[in-house]
């Protein structure tokens, strides 16, 4: 069997996706589609040249793809309708469990709880006809104040508490180098008080004092962990941190090393993080925006980290310990693996 088909039918958990980083072309040809009459072709044209470049997409494009997406899902239907394909993308890619995470954010005619509530409903009616268990986190961004992040928090918390096990956590993103995480911390607290799972962007630029303050607090996993080590602007205080707590990492390879917060994959963190055994789950972050896939992120981690295809089986079946369910969905998980290994990699 070929590593791509290997990476493909390998049963894999994505632990961090943001909703609208993980729109597809297919889906962003869609949008713009839906907005022929109301924006010039000659700016449609444009915006179709970019997202059709793919993986050839500069990291100006990228952005400009962001900034595009957040332009065009304005309505209940275009959110709806993203989010629908979003979730089938991930089960065509064998993707076995998935968390997705966004923003609440006012639409057109619906509210924050609107948003939700919008995508919790796709979520549940997906639950119907596939096999795949789909969380959400709500997203604190950074440049948000206090006030809406104690907001998103007490949403978060409602919403679980009205037991469909949809919302189970909150995730803290956005521009690194803008805010201060730290601000956040009494919000964080109160999610914790209330039972929420939380993971937290951390060190994705250098930032010392903010990334040992979120450690310290102990978030339930991180997402990239870039500049913890002191080679890469980080400490000897926050590595014996990270590595003491045994938090698990949330590794989004392509998306570090186009952002270029990694320079190239020789040089990641992963493989550091992986010889000390520290916990880890391969998670795509953006992947419509990177053009990239969970199988392709196994891919990656094959081609570029050498991780072996018995190496991927294992990283992929730990990862199922780092989900936000409870011990009974992770125990039906552990089956899934299990059964899956029979059918396919025992023959
Ligand atoms: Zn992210």
């Amino acid at each position: 069997m070929s590593v791509q088909a290997f990476c493909r039918r390998l049963p894999k958990a994505e632990l961090h996706a943001h909703l609208h980083g993980s729109i597809s072309t297919n889906t962003m040809q869609k949008l713009i589609n839906d907005v022929s009459h109301t924006v010039d072709k000659s700016e449609r044209d444009v915006w179709s040249t970019v997202i059709n470049k793919e993986g050839k997409r500069t990291l100006h494009e990228c952005f400009a793809v962001f900034k595009m997406i957040h332009e065009l899902v304005t309505s209940k239907e275009a959110l709806s309708m993203v989010t629908g394909d979003v979730i089938r993308e991930f089960a065509d890619d064998g993707v076995c469990y998935l968390e997705l995470r966004t923003t609440p954010r006012p639409l057109k005619g619906i509210s924050k709880r609107g948003y939700v509530d919008t995508v919790v409903a796709v979520i549940q009616e997906a639950s119907n006809h596939l096999e795949l268990p789909v969380k959400l986190l709500l997203s604190i961004d950074r440049r948000q104040s206090l006030e809406e992040a104690l907001d998103t928090v007490e949403m978060t918390a409602e919403y679980q508490q009205k037991g469909d096990g949809v919302v189970v956590g909150i995730d803290l993103s956005g521009d690194p180098t803008k805010g201060d995480a730290t601000t956040f911390l009494p919000a964080l607290r109160k999610a914790r008080e209330a039972g929420l799972k939380v993971t937290l962007h951390v060190a994705e630029v250098p930032n010392v004092a903010e990334t040992l303050s979120l450690l310290e607090f102990g978030p339930d996993r991180v997402g990239h962990g870039t500049c913890l080590h002191p080679a890469q602007g980080g400490s000897d205080e926050l590595v014996k941190c990270f590595e003491s707590k045994k938090i698990p990492l949330e590794v989004c390879l392509t998306s570090n090393v186009k952002c270029r917060t990694v320079q190239s994959y020789d040089v990641h963190h992963f493989r550091d993080w992986y010889e000390r055994g520290h916990p880890m789950a391969l998670c795509t972050d953006d992947k419509g925006v990177f053009s990239t896939s969970l199988s392709e992120e196994y891919c990656v981690a094959h081609s570029k980290l050498n991780m072996s295809q018995v190496e991927l089986w294992k990283l992929s079946l730990s990862t199922v310990d780092y989900t936000f369910v409870t011990d009974d969905l992770k125990r039906q998980l552990r089956h899934k693996w299990q059964d899956c290994k029979q059918n396919y990699f025992q023959q």
